[in-house]
């Protein structure tokens, strides 16, 4: 095996390690690639024959630009509703793009955070910057890529010096997110943090309440867990959240 394979397999077990993770999976549902492949393409197939498409509201390709290009048309749609929102004060205050979503259109696990923080801002994807490090090793830890799941946040701008996003500012934007929602359809949420937990919820309740148990949301399976910048700040978390993906994946394989 070459050096940077070794020290790549490396990092990777540490990480399973530092996650609490005692084993692996010998589920043929977590070994084989094509499979998932495979299942995401069937339901890629099933989604395209949904009477759901409302065709016409969406931007005709040639003339969409190049943020909506590769979307499927109804998510696109969703992000030219939006456009260069000015519903909330968050456009006045230092915003540099809106940060829509990211990941398959066809995703059977989709990942809710909050709001972008400044490499999303600047990058216009969300969980970038280190949070989102931390992110892609969650997602990799459970046997998938970044790019087999989409991510997206409550709020689509940055609050400035990453402040809580406001009541109000969470009422103006969710609509935009619960369209997100209800086009790609996961299967399993993952809701990342107190906020993405809340808002989806609709409660008051903190994450450290909320987590350990599966919601019935929208048609999904929703989990809440704690947010990746939470898990930085606390390590000792890494095993819950370790508990909420297994979970996660076992409701993907149909084990549970
Ligand atoms: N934190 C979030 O909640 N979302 C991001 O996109 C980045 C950091």
């Amino acid at each position: 095996m070459a050096s940077d394979a070794r020290d790549q397999l490396a990092e990777h077990l540490k990480f399973f390690a530092e996650l609490g993770v005692s084993g692996y999976s010998k589920d043929p549902a977590w070994q084989s690639r094509e499979q998932r492949a495979k299942s995401r393409e069937q339901r890629a197939e099933s989604k395209e024959q949904e009477p759901v498409r409302r065709a016409g509201l969406a931007p005709q390709p040639e003339a969409r630009p190049a943020v909506l290009a590769t979307m499927p048309d109804d998510l696109a749609a969703i992000r030219a509703d939006i456009g260069d929102c000015t519903r909330c004060k968050l456009c006045r205050l230092g915003r540099k793009q809106i940060v829509f979503g990211v990941g398959n259109p066809n995703a059977d696990l989709m990942f809710v955070g909050e709001a972008p923080g400044r490499d999303e801002d600047l990058q216009g994807e969300p969980f970038v910057g280190r949070s989102g490090q931390k992110l892609t090793q969650i997602i990799e830890a459970i046997g998938l890529k970044r790019q087999d799941v989409y991510i997206a946040n409550v709020i689509k701008c940055r609050p400035p010096e990453n402040r809580n996003p406001e009541p109000d500012e969470v009422e103006t934007c969710e609509q935009f997110l619960f369209r997100q929602v209800d086009f790609i359809k996961p299967k399993v949420i993952v809701a990342l943090g107190t906020f993405a937990a809340r808002s989806l919820l609709k409660t008051d309740a903190p994450i450290s309440r909320l987590r350990g148990r599966v919601y019935d949301y929208r048609g999904a399976k929703l989990i809440p867990t704690f947010h990746p910048a939470y898990l930085l700040r606390n390590p000792g978390c890494r095993r819950d959240v370790w508990e909420d993906m297994k979970k996660a994946r076992a409701l993907l394989t149909g084990e549970e």
